[in-house]
C-alpha cells in the first residue's frame, strides 16, 4: 500500500492538485463552500473514504462538514469530538497527529451520527492555521492501519495551508457582508430621516423614513440635490457650511424642508462627512422633524408669557396697598408694624423682579431687540441696587462695601434690565454668603468697556460647575445651601449679552466668588442672540 501511495503522490500529481484547488478557492465562495472544497480535495488526493472538517473563528466553533454529507449538527460535535477527541487535541496543540491504529485509541471518537465512520484502521488530523490563528481542523480516516505516510502528511499540510488562508479570507468577507447587511437594515428602518449625498450635495441614498417624510420615492430623491430639499434663500446650507462639512466638521442647524406636496416642515439637521470606502466620501444628513415640538414650544411660551403678564396686575395692587397702608400707619405706636410692612414690600419687589426676569428671558431667547435704552450713570444704577438689597444684607449682618470708580463714561442701556442684573448678583452673594461675611461691589473701566464686579466671601463655586451655572435651571448640588430655581444667572447672561457685553465668574473655595460683567461703552447694535439655526459645532 505504501509503494502504491508513493506512486500516486508523485510530485507532478501533487502540484496539479494544489494548483486546481488554488484556482477553485476564489473570493466569490462562501466559507461553507471553501470547507467542502478543501475537504473533497484532501480526501481525493489521499484516497481516504472518510473525512471531516471543522471550522473555527476566534476559537469559536463555526461549522462542521463530513465527506459526502451536509453540515453536521454542532451540539454533539462540540461536546464529543472537540471536547475529548482527536480534533480537540489537535486544536489545542496546534500540530498534526497520526493515529496508526484507531481501534484502541481513546482519542478516536468518530463523528456522532456518522455510521460510516470507521472503527478500525488509521487516522490523520491536521490543523488549519493562518497567521498563527487556528481556523479549523481536517480529520481523515482509512480502514487500513498505518495508511498515512510522511508524504501524505506533507501534502495535507500544503492543502491545509491553502485552505486556511482561503477560509480566513472568506470568513472576513462574510463578516463584512453581514455588517453591511446589518447597516443597510438599520439605515432603512431608522425612524429618523437620513439622506446621504456626495460632497456637492447630490443625493445618492435615502432611507424609508426620509421618503415618507418628504413624500418622494427613493428614485425621485436620488435625482435631486440637498439644496432643493431645503428651502433655498434662507442660507442654512451656505457655501461655508459645505466647507465645514468637507473639512470633516459636524454641522447642526435648523432649517425648513419642502415636501413633495408643497408644504414646508421645520427640521433640525445634523450633517457630517462620512467615509464609506476608499475615495468614497459622503455627507450624511439626519433630518429631525420639529413641527410638533415647535408648536408645543410656542404654545408653552405663549401660555407662560400670559401667566407671567397677568400676575403683574395683582402684584401691582399689592404694592400700592402696602404703600397706602404704610402711610396710614406711619404714626402707629407699634413699630413692628412698619417693619412687617417693609418685609411684605420687599417680598413683593422680589416676586416682581422674578416675573420681569422670566419675561425678559423669554423675549431675549426669541432674539428680540432691546427697546428701552437710555444713557445712564452706572454708579447711580449700582447705588440704587445696593440700597434695595441693604436690608436683606443687614438681616444676615453682611457688610456691603462700595468701591465705585469716578468719572466712568455714560452707558446706553436698558437700566431696569441692567439694574436687575446687579440685584440678582447681589441677591446671590447675600444668599450664599454666611452671616458676618462681606460683599464688595466695584466698578472700573478698561479700553472700551465698563466692568461691574461683585465679590463675596461665600463658599465659592467648584471649578467644574462654573461653566454651567449660567445655563437655565442649572444649580450646583451642595449640601446646606439655600434653594433657588437656577434662573437668575441665566437671565444675567442673556441680559448682558443682549447689550453686547459678557459675564463670567472667578471663584475658589477659599476666597468666595467674584462675578464680573463688562458692558461696551460705545453702544453696539443689540447683539444677535444665538438662534438654534446658526450654531456650528
Ligand atoms: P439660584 O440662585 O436661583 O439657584 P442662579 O442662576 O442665580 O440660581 O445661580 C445658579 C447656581 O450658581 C446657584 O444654585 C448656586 O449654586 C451658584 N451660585 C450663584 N451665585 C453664587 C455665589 N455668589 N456663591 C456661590 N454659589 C453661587
Amino acid at each position: 500500500m505504501g509503494a502504491l501511495l508513493q506512486a500516486r503522490l508523485s510530485e507532478t500529481l501533487r502540484l496539479a492538485l494544489v494548483y486546481r484547488l488554488a484556482r477553485e478557492l476564489n473570493a466569490d465562495l462562501r466559507p461553507a463552500d471553501v470547507l467542502r472544497r478543501v475537504l473533497n480535495a484532501t480526501a481525493e488526493a489521499l484516497g481516504t473514504p472518510h473525512a471531516s472538517i471543522i471550522a473555527l473563528r476566534e476559537r469559536q466553533f463555526q461549522g462542521c462538514y463530513a465527506l459526502g454529507g451536509g453540515e453536521i449538527d454542532p451540539e454533539p460535535v462540540l461536546r464529543h469530538v472537540i471536547a475529548n477527541g482527536l480534533a480537540g487535541f489537535v486544536m489545542h496543540n496546534y500540530r498534526t497527529v497520526i493515529l496508526n491504529d484507531i481501534s484502541n485509541n481513546p482519542l478516536w471518537l468518530p463523528l456522532p451520527n456518522e455510521p460510516l465512520s470507521p472503527q478500525e484502521g488509521s487516522a490523520l488530523c491536521v490543523p488549519l492555521i493562518h497567521s498563527g490563528d487556528m481556523v479549523g481542523v481536517i480529520t481523515l480516516a482509512h480502514p487500513a492501519r498505518s495508511y498515512f505516510t510522511a508524504d501524505a502528511v506533507n501534502l495535507t499540510n500544503t492543502i491545509s495551508e491553502l485552505g486556511a488562508a482561503a477560509l480566513t479570507y472568506t470568513m472576513l468577507l462574510e463578516a463584512a457582508r453581514q455588517t453591511e447587511e446589518r447597516y443597510a437594515t438599520l439605515f432603512d428602518d431608522a425612524i429618523v430621516s437620513i439622506i446621504i449625498t456626495d460632497l456637492q450635495g447630490n443625493i445618492v441614498q435615502v432611507n424609508r423614513s426620509a421618503c415618507n417624510f418628504l413624500g418622494y420615492t427613493s428614485e425621485e430623491l436620488r435625482r435631486q440635490n440637498i439644496m432643493s430639499i431645503h428651502r433655498l434663500g434662507t442660507g442654512p446650507i451656505g457655501a461655508d457650511r459645505f466647507e465645514h462639512l468637507k473639512r470633516g466638521l459636524a454641522v447642526r442647524f435648523q432649517s425648513v424642508v419642502w415636501t413633495k406636496d408643497g408644504t414646508n416642515r421645520a427640521v433640525l439637521v445634523h450633517a457630517k462627512r462620512i467615509n464609506i470606502g476608499k475615495n468614497d466620501d459622503r455627507i450624511q444628513w439626519i433630518e429631525h422633524d420639529m413641527t410638533s415640538q415647535i408648536m408645543l414650544e410656542q404654545l408653552r411660551r405663549d401660555l407662560s408669557a400670559m401667566v407671567y403678564h397677568d400676575m403683574r396686575g395683582p402684584l401691582g395692587n399689592i404694592y400700592t396697598s402696602l404703600e397706602a397702608l404704610k402711610k396710614l400707619l406711619v404714626d402707629h405706636e407699634n413699630k413692628s408694624i412698619q417693619s412687617l410692612l417693609d418685609v411684605a414690600a420687599r417680598s413683593e419687589r422680589q416676586v416682581r423682579r422674578m416675573i420681569d426676569s422670566l419675561l425678559d428671558v423669554q423675549r431675549l431667547e426669541e432674539g428680540n431687540k432691546l427697546l428701552t435704552r437710555q444713557n445712564i450713570k452706572i454708579s447711580t444704577l449700582v447705588e440704587n441696587a445696593v440700597e434695595q438689597m441693604q436690608p436683606l444684607a443687614e438681616e444676615k449682618t453682611i457688610l456691603i462695601r462700595l468701591a465705585l470708580a469716578d468719572d466712568l463714561p455714560m452707558l446706553y442701556v436698558d437700566d431696569n434690565m441692567i439694574g436687575r442684573v446687579v440685584i440678582n448678583l447681589l441677591d446671590n452673594a447675600i444668599k450664599y454668603t454666611p452671616e458676618g461675611g462681606s460683599i464688595t461691589v466695584s466698578t472700573a473701566t478698561s479700553g472700551n468697556e465698563v466692568y461691574i464686579r461683585i465679590k463675596d466671601t461665600g463658599p465659592g463655586i467648584p471649578f467644574e460647575a462654573q461653566a454651567m451655572i449660567f445655563d437655565k435651571f442649572a444649580r450646583v448640588k451642595q449640601r446646606n445651601m439655600p434653594h433657588g430655581v437656577g434662573l437668575g444667572l441665566a437671565f444675567c447672561k442673556l441680559a448682558v449679552e443682549a447689550h453686547g457685553g459678557r459675564i463670567w465668574v472667578n471663584s475658589n473655595e477659599q476666597s468666595g466668588s467674584t462675578f464680573t460683567f463688562a458692558l461696551p461703552v460705545e453702544a453696539p447694535a443689540t447683539k444677535e442672540l444665538p438662534i438654534l439655526g446658526t450654531a456650528v459645532q
